[in-house]
């Protein structure tokens, strides 16, 4: 006879994807993920995007780890290996735990007690929970003896950050993306929210469609176009000119608001003086912007009642992107645009958890709750509270890392849940400096392109298979449950820290990720009144948070900036070098990004049967006339090639983009976009410039 079916079971959780922090019904049976529903969180209201509703079966993908995995004695670390997954499976064994992390950590002791702490390096994650991202930073600073632990914010907002603590005195958004619901303007520059914060777009389209104006601002289309009052199309690597020059309007015309300004901001006149040579006429030209197109939107946005100003990777991947994020800080700032209901600044945050394990301390020049690690009161604070000596010296940064690699200084490394083999720019220079480390050990669902180098390799776990909290671009803190068991041997992540610093002669003792959190709580004012027992409860609560029975504030700096004397500053930006000129031999520019059904490197999208079905195959975008030039029809197959190097992939016709720019994501082993980047950093958010790249574009048979 037939077993009668087991119930369905609904666990709350939230979506692992990205940083809007969906929350989530994992509907499960027999220990298997059935469908996925949205719930009523404060950043979803039941909504899910399709990565939400149909990107779980990747748990279940027959690739997924399920052992420890060593290097088998003698078998050569081979970039190559980094493509070909089943080749760089021959060269593991399978291994006892034990054995995996004996030699795991016994690899990071030899190194850092023969030739120093400073030739280690970690990097944790912003796909895993707020507190694994406590742990590991704790690790690398107490166990490792180092600064040197950072994760993909270098990659994503490392810009907006460095400029919205200089110019406001805090890195995180000051108002939830929900606050288009009472903006009279919504400014998104540099974001394709439709693709990469889809569920936000939603929020971002309704306030449109009850009358919100909508600026839109890109090189690219983008999916709001159709809902814009303005669609402002500027070349690539000229936002800081443009953004300049409305600034310049603003003042010039009188304005911006006066009482805010005099009130609560410093640096007007040197940032008038600043912009004497951006009058929209001057600029023109250079941005492929008419004058009365920026006289136009500059009136719109500072004569608004309440102005929403949200930008994406496109503002800040860039060797210029902390002064782009300066122009656009100051223009809300000019405005009195921020603080209030409607109005404020919004750094659209990429991985689910980046803000958490930013907050967490996982950036190697600031400890938790961003404070420097030069900052000696809250160092000795916390050189009480974990019973070890730090590091005054901040650490490198994602890139400098593989760079010190690559130079033999860095020669050990712990890497947990990221894929720098394929996220990171300049690829075969990356590639080539995980290969030189003596000695790697990556934690990770899958054999990443990463793991392929690695000396050890550690099972992970997945998000439906953990408890923990994670942080949301609207500074909401959310707590996931536990939906089903992970496979085979896989532990619990938090767990393989716990062992790995053991490993590394810790004496650490944590159990839940309650027992985690409550020490964060200790060492991160920002989680003031906020427990685990009350997220049980909730399910989200945004922070700073007043009180206990509070609800968190949504929209801070009503009344003043967390800086000196509660006044933010103007910071004059430019002159923005554009970064990579395209010229005779590379005519395009090429920029680098995501796509709505492929998450960041593809580890776990490309394993969802539905998203992969989707978007099976990597393409590169071309306006409909680069292709009639290029005498190609759609489906072609063309040869991409930088002064980095080449890639061939499918011609995809997209009328929204300019004639001169190229668009590849960044997802796709067999073509990695990041072959094409370029390793040079903006100065100060050391973020690389993974939008603007000199190419040369040809069809592949030609070659
Ligand atoms: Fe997940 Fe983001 Fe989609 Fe929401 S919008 S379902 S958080 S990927």
């Amino acid at each position: 006879g037939h077993r009668a079916a087991a119930p369905q079971q609904e666990v709350a959780s939230v979506c692992p994807y990205c940083g809007v922090g969906c929350q989530v019904g994992f509907r499960t049976r027999d220990g298997m993920i059935e469908e996925v529903v949205g719930r009523d969180g404060p950043a979803n209201l039941g909504r899910l995007c399709v990565k939400g509703r149909f990107g779980f079966d990747y748990l279940r993908h027959p690739d997924r780890l399920t052992r420890p995995l060593i290097r088998i004695a003698g078998a050569a670390k081979d970039p190559a290996d980094c493509l070909d997954p089943k080749r760089a499976r021959q060269k593991f064994r399978d291994a006892s735990w034990e054995e995996a992390l004996t030699l795991a950590a016994g690899g990071l002791v030899r190194i850092r007690d023969g030739v120093g702490p400073q030739a280690l390096a970690g990097f944790g994650s912003a796909k895993g929970s707020n507190e694994e991202a406590y742990l590991f930073q704790k690790l690398v600073r107490t166990g490792f003896g180092t600064n040197n632990v950072d994760h993909c914010t270098r990659l994503c907002h490392a810009a907006s950050v460095a400029a919205l603590f200089e110019t406001v005195g805090s890195g995180a958004v000051t108002a939830p993306f929900t606050a288009a619901a009472e903006a009279d303007l919504l400014l998104v520059i540099g974001a394709q929210p439709t693709q990469n914060h889809p569920v936000a777009a939603t929020f971002l389209k309704d306030a449109a469609t009850r009358g919100a104006k909508l600026v839109v601002m890109d090189p690219r289309g983008t999916g709001l176009d159709r809902f814009a009052t303005e669609v402002v199309r500027f070349r690539p690597g000229q936002d800081v000119a443009l953004l300049n020059a409305m600034l310049h309007v603003i003042l010039a015309e009188g304005l911006h608001d006066a009482d805010f300004v005099a009130s609560r901001v410093d640096g007007l006149e040197a940032l008038r003086a600043h912009l004497a040579p951006y009058a929209p006429e001057a600029v023109e030209a250079r941005c492929g912007v008419s004058a009365n197109q920026i006289r136009r939107v500059a009136r719109l946005y500072a004569t608004a009642r309440a102005a929403l100003t949200l930008w994406g990777m496109g503002v800040s991947q860039s060797v210029h992107g902390t002064e782009n994020a300066r122009a656009l800080i100051a223009l809300s700032l000019l405005c009195g645009h921020v603080g209030r209901p409607g109005t404020g600044l919004h750094p659209l945050r990429g991985q689910n958890n980046v803000q958490g394990a930013s907050d967490a301390g996982l950036i190697p020049m600031m400890l938790p709750d961003y404070h420097r690690t030069g900052d000696a009161t809250y160092r000795a604070f916390l050189e009480e509270l974990w019973g070890t000596p730090l590091d005054h010296k901040p650490g490198l940064t994602v890139v400098e890392i593989l760079h010190a690699a690559e130079r033999g200084e860095i020669r050990g490394m712990y890497i947990m849940g990221e894929n720098p083999a394929m996220s990171d720019p300049d690829l075969a220079h990356a590639r080539a400096g995980l290969a030189k480390l003596d000695h790697l050990v990556v934690q990770d669902l899958f054999l990443t392109e990463t793991a392929a180098l690695a000396d050890v390799i550690l099972p992970a776990t997945a998000w439906p298979e953990k408890d923990g909290t994670v942080t949301n671009t609207n500074r909401q803190v959310q707590i996931g449950r536990r939906a089903v068991a992970p496979p085979g041997e896989v532990r619990q992540d938090l767990d393989i820290v716990v062992a790995m610093a053991r490993g590394l002669g810790l004496d650490w003792r944590y159990g839940h990720a309650r027992e985690v959190f409550a020490e964060m709580a200790q060492a991160m004012p920002s989680l003031a009144n906020i427990t685990w027992d009350r997220l049980e409860r909730e399910d989200s609560v945004t922070y700073p948070c007043p009180a206990p029975d509070a609800p968190g504030e949504e929209i801070v700096f009503h009344d003043h900036f967390p800086l000196p004397g509660g006044r933010a500053h103007l910071v004059p930006a430019g002159p923005g070098d554009p970064g990579e000129l395209p010229d005779r031999d590379f005519p395009f520019v090429l920029t680098t990004g995501r796509e709505l059904e492929h998450w960041h490197t593809g580890a776990m999208t490309r394993r969802a049967r539905v998203l992969d079905a989707l978007q099976p195959a990597p393409t590169v975008s071309l306006a409909p006339t680069a292709l009639r030039r290029l005498g190609v029809a759609p489906g072609a197959l063309l040869r991409v090639t930088t002064r980095r190097g080449a890639v061939d992939l499918t011609a995809r016709e997209d009328p929204a983009l300019p004639d001169g720019v190229a668009f590849i994501p960044f997802a796709y082993t067999e073509a990695a976009a990041n072959l094409l980047t370029r390793a040079a950093l903006d100065p100060f958010g050391k973020i690389p410039d993974f939008k603007h790249s000199a190419a040369r574009i040809e069809p592949a048979e030609a070659q």
